[in-house]
């Protein structure tokens, strides 16, 4: 297993993962999650799912006991995942450039009691596709949780947060966290 994505969504932050990491066997990375003595396992990219060993991965994550976590660009078909685990699944917005890219099917198998949906937006046009996308499939009664996240340092945040408050919807606003601790540079942490 490895890292990668066959996406190029042109915000992305995560290029170090197209071409870096290690190669390493499902054994190797089972040992390496036992070693860290965790009961959550976020599997996340790059896309980890583009690797078809990464289903039976998440399988046996499941199988030991592990709480896991999926985050998928949603150009993947999700389905054949195991079941017990958790999707967060993004739905990538026009400024990406990927959203002719998207696999609507995986909204209808998404779980109301434990999937996630979510829009990275990048300008205003982006927040109103996520608005019509998410009146249109109802995903507020159909995924456990909808978050709205907005691209680095790109948005106002005050506004992104009148939009949300103002649109009467359930939603959540998502900050990358990590970026305002240790900075947008720095990865793995
Ligand atoms: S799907 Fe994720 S990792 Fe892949 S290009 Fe888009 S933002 Fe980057």
């Amino acid at each position: 297993m490895a890292t990668g994505c066959p996406m190029r969504c042109v915000w992305c932050d995560s290029e170090y993962t197209f071409t870096g990491g290690e190669h390493m066997s499902q054994d190797a990375v089972m040992d390496q999650v036992r070693a860290f003595g965790v009961n959550l396992v976020e599997v996340t990219g790059g896309e980890p799912l583009a690797q078809k060993e990464a289903f039976e991965l998440i399988a046996r994550l499941c199988e030991e006991g592990y709480e896991v976590l999926i985050e998928t660009g949603g150009y993947v078909s999700t389905e054949g995942l195991d079941p017990r685990a958790k999707v967060i699944l993004d739905i990538k917005c026009p400024a990406s450039g990927e959203e002719a890219r998207q696999d609507w099917s995986n909204l209808e198998r998404l779980r109301a009691d434990r999937d996630e949906v979510k829009f990275v937006i990048a300008d205003a046009n982006d927040w109103t596709y996520a608005l019509e996308i998410i009146r249109k499939y109802n995903l507020t009664q159909q995924a456990r949780a909808v978050l709205i996240s907005p691209a680095w340092g790109v948005l106002d945040l005050k506004e992104v947060a009148d939009w949300i408050s103002s649109s009467g919807l359930e939603l959540r606003m998502q900050l990358q966290l990590h970026k305002y601790i240790w900075g947008p540079d720095v990865h793995g942490v």
